[in-house]
């Protein structure tokens, strides 16, 4: 799968906003580009096999440490702790168990889609369901999964102007037509070609990601009745201030916390002391 690898960073934005587009861009993704640099390194191998399936011509022969089932998960592990080191954003362990599943979704919807050349662990017992024999049907999954979670994405997000309207479906259109390159066009000169060509091309999606999201706003709780996707603490801050006071006050969770007890403490603490005394009184009569 190329494309359609996508379509989980978009549905991943769409449930978790405060993650940058293009860190699930390249999370989905990272898988493929850590094979395109071992290959270019010679560390991984493979070797282009025309008719070896009926969309590309890649023998994927030995890839153990990025395509493994056991290598996937722990780049997946990676990926969550690594963002969970450097965010700077709350809920940073949800975020990162979000960036990890992102990573691991790679080999899932790469088992889909391969020849039986995805192995379990080192370079044995290979998995792969071969649905690139299927021409219309693997290229028909790459669309479903691309526009599918680019819906939720765009459904969970306002355009900020006309670049914003139109610009994620231009994307998406053109990221299907690099996929029908691959599919039937001509195939790479070499196993390096297709490398640095996958590699190119990771870097340009992740930018434009980048680019057209800041084309786009998220759209108000209204819009949201079930608050799935307004559960990032950063966007809590604009919701205490205007309940607590004023409308660009800006508090974080702790300090909102805090203000709230603040503004209750005259309300409770004497009916806190009353309930106190009442039961002291009860207490004393018996
Ligand atoms: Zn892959």
């Amino acid at each position: 799968m190329f494309v359609g690898h996508y379509g989980p960073s978009f549905a991943a934005k769409a449930l978790k906003r405060s993650i940058p587009l293009w860190v699930l861009c390249v999370a989905v993704q990272l898988v493929d580009v850590l094979w395109s640099i071992f290959v270019l390194l010679g560390i991984e191998k493979v070797r282009i096999v025309p008719g070896i399936t009926a969309t590309n011509p890649l023998d994927l022969y030995y890839m153990p440490y990025t395509h493994s089932l056991v290598g996937s998960l722990f780049w997946a592990i990676a990926g969550m702790i690594v963002y969970r080191i450097f965010s700077r954003k709350p809920n940073k362990w949800v975020a990162g168990c979000i960036v990890g599943a992102a990573v691991f979704s790679h080999w899932i919807l790469d088992l889909l889609v391969h020849r039986p050349d995805l192995p379990l662990y080192d370079n044995v017992h290979k998995l792969g369901l071969g649905l690139w024999n299927y021409p219309a049907l693997a290229f028909a999954l790459e669309v479903v999964f691309l526009f599918g979670g680019m819906y939720l994405y765009l459904r969970s997000t306002k355009p900020a102007g006309c670049g914003g309207r139109y610009g994620m479906v231009i994307f998406g259109l053109v990221m299907l037509v690099v996929q029908a390159f691959v599919f039937f066009g001509p195939p790479p000169s070499s196993g390096n070609a297709a490398a640095l060509t996958a590699l190119a091309s990771y870097a340009v999606f992740a930018w434009v990601a980048h680019w057209l999201e800041g084309k786009r706003a998220q759209r108000s709780r209204t819009q949201d009745p079930y608050g799935l996707l307004h559960s990032d603490a950063s966007r809590r801050p604009a919701r205490w201030g205007s309940r607590l006071g004023s409308k660009n006050e800006v508090l974080n969770g702790p300090a909102a916390c805090s203000v709230l007890v603040c503004r209750l403490a005259p309300i409770s603490a004497p009916a806190f002391l009353g309930s106190q005394v009442g039961l002291a009184d009860r207490a004393d009569r018996f």
